[in-house]
């Protein structure tokens, strides 16, 4: 079992960002106790189960008052059985981390640290309104070192207005310098209701043209395959034996429980489960101690879709054809069909029997997958 905690707090929000989030921080201590009640509610789902890996993530994680999170961790050591070797977790943005901070978040058993970097230039940084500049960003990755956080992502973004590929070349660069062990590459995506998006639509900012994101894309791929970075998922990257268990659980489909505002659940099968969408109705719930029963079942159609969309974005599992045939009988006629012209057009291979996206494929890989869907 993988258990997820959404952390809804932020310091401000930053311009291209659509999450779910509050920067109300006087709420913390009473989601706190509605965290633990949702736990209590739902402990038959991980009391007394082993729990492979715990991710923390938001919102902001990194702006929980220290001791929340070494409280959280330490009841779920008393009553779940977490193996030495878990991971753990912590989105932690750069502002929040300083030796206090980190040395809380090392007794409280957390192993993993994915920093929310996403640019080392200020310029860019102002732009997408984070709370941090790049000295604070270079400071809080060495810091974290100091602490004894080696196993460590950032997170970078591409694709911003006005980016040149020579401007993203050095993001990298600063990346492989500072030689951490893993990178989630993201495109910008510009989302509905957020400053970007009006930014765009006013002509303050213009968007990106396509063929900018593609050479970033593919600049990323060629700078981190030279040093020896593995390119396990579209958008992540990772020196072998680094790459992140809990996302890559997701990706292979096994089940995992969320807990906290807007967290889902999923049994690994065929359903999923919904929390309260905001903090305000999640608290008003847990104090009633009512478990809010948003559940979805997943037809077999969804299924395979599903199964698709994460399998193929895994680059080095693919999609096992034997898989295909067993689980979905009803739609293993179609998917060969259709691999099969993909692979004739050169953007799908056959491996080991198993399905996998070429390399002139990965960019346009969500074209692809319309095509093999149902
Ligand atoms: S810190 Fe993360 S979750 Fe919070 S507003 Fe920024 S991008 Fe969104």
């Amino acid at each position: 079992m993988r258990l997820y905690f959404h952390i809804p707090f932020c310091h401000r929000k930053c311009s291209y960002c659509d999450f779910y989030f509050t920067t109300q921080i006087k709420h913390q201590s009473r989601f706190v106790k509605a965290l633990y009640t949702e736990l209590d509610l739902r402990k038959r789902e991980w009391q007394n189960k082993a729990i492979r890996s715990i991710y923390f993530g938001g919102g902001t994680p990194s702006y929980l008052k220290t001791g929340y999170l070494e409280e959280i961790l330490n009841h779920l050591f008393q009553h779940a059985k977490i193996p030495v070797n878990a991971e753990i977790t912590l989105e932690a943005n750069p502002e929040d981390i300083n030796p206090d901070t980190l040395r809380s978040w090392k007794n409280a058993g957390i192993n993993r640290l994915s920093i929310g970097i996403q640019s080392f230039d200020d310029g860019i940084l102002k732009l997408l309104n984070r709370n941090h500049n790049s000295k604070t960003a270079i400071q809080s990755i060495e810091l974290a070192r100091r602490y004894g956080f080696d196993n460590i992502n950032i997170d970078l973004i591409f694709g911003i207005p006005g980016m040149t590929s020579e401007h993203w070349q050095k993001q990298l660069e600063t990346f492989l310098q500072l030689d951490i062990p893993h990178l989630s590459a993201y495109a910008l995506s510009i989302e509905s209701k957020t400053l970007l998006q009006y930014q765009i639509k006013k002509n303050i900012l213009r968007l990106t043209p396509d063929e900018c994101y593609e050479r970033q894309f593919k600049l990323t791929r060629q700078m981190l395959l030279s040093e020896a970075y593995l390119h396990y998922e579209i958008s992540n990257y990772a020196h072998p034996g680094k790459e992140a268990r809990h996302n890559t659980a997701y990706w292979q489909g096994e089940p995992y429980a969320g807990f906290g505002p807007a967290a889902h659940s999923f049994n690994g099968k065929n359903l999923r489960k919904f929390n309260p969408p905001n903090i305000h109705s999640y608290m008003k719930y847990m104090e009633k101690h009512e478990n809010f029963e948003k559940f979805e079942v997943l037809k077999p159609r969804e299924l395979y879709n599903e199964y698709l969309i994460t399998r193929f974005r895994h680059l080095v599992a693919g999609v096992p054809e034997a898989e295909i045939a067993r689980k979905f009988p009803e739609f293993f006629d179609y998917f060969i069909n259709q691999a099969r012209k993909l692979a004739h057009q050169g953007l799908l291979k056959k491996e080991n029997g198993r399905w996998l996206l070429v390399e002139a494929a990965l960019f346009t890989s969500d074209n692809i997958l319309t095509q093999l869907i149902y």
